[in-house]
Formats: C-alpha cells, sequence, structure tokens
C-alpha cells in the first residue's frame, strides 16, 4: 500500500463541520462531492499527502445516518491508496479478510473503493482506494 490517503469523518451537519475543519486545520475545503450510490455528501481538505474527508448524510437510509445513529459522529474509515485495487482485494481475501464486496466501485474524488469489514482490522474500517486513470 502506498499512503493513508485519507481519513473519513462521520458528521450530522456537513456545513457546520466544514466551517470547523477550516479552522482546525487551516485550509479551505477544496472539493464537494456528491456520492448518490451511498448517498452522502462529501467534503475534502488536503492536509500534506494525506486528505480529511467529511461525510454527511443526504438520506435517512444513508450509511452514515445510520453509522451516526449507531455510534455517533466521529472517526469512520481509514483509506489506503493501493497501486491495483483488484489485486489488494484478491491478496486480503486470501489472506482472510472480509470485504464488503467483489467488485470496487466507484467512490468521491476520482477514486475506484473497497472497503473491508471492520470485524476483520481491529473494529477499524478499511478503504482501499485506487486513482481512476
Ligand atoms: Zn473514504
Amino acid at each position: 500500500m502506498i499512503r493513508i490517503e485519507h481519513i473519513g469523518i462521520a458528521v450530522s451537519n456537513l456545513e457546520d463541520a466544514i466551517q470547523t475543519w477550516e479552522t482546525l486545520l487551516n485550509t479551505t475545503c477544496y472539493k464537494r462531492e456528491v456520492v448518490e450510490a451511498q448517498k452522502v455528501d462529501t467534503a475534502f481538505f488536503q492536509v500534506g499527502e494525506s486528505k480529511i474527508e467529511l461525510l454527511g448524510a443526504i438520506a435517512p437510509d444513508s450509511v452514515i445516518a445510520t453509522y451516526i445513529e449507531k455510534k455517533g459522529q466521529g472517526m469512520h474509515h481509514v483509506a489506503y491508496e493501493v497501486e491495483d485495487i483488484r489485486a489488494e482485494m484478491i491478496r486480503l481475501k486470501e489472506a482472510g479478510f472480509q470485504l464488503l464486496q467483489d467488485e470496487p466501485t466507484s467512490g468521491a474524488d476520482n477514486k475506484l473503493v473497497a472497503f473491508l469489514h471492520p470485524k476483520s482490522s481491529n473494529g477499524v474500517l478499511v478503504e482501499l482506494c485506487q486513482t481512476k486513470k
């Protein structure tokens, strides 16, 4: 794996959270993007080599709405950039990790993404991401 690409944070009010994180990181949000498939609105911040991705629900049945209902706001996932997402998915599956999907899907910020079940990785939801070429 290449690096931590971003850390995803689940927030209940995206507009408020953007202001908070702009002040905290002393930088401006460089991208907003709705991912319809997951019913989330996202906001990205660059922090050195990595990013922070704020995730807000756009529907009551969004994965983020469900997450916040269960666990409250906070760190949602850690995303690792990989060279070849399909090869990594096969490698991890063979190593005994439980993947949440068989095929990568289209994520925010021009990425192919896939998630590992948190029970495979000590309670951390892991995202693999590969920049679309
Ligand atoms: Zn992410």
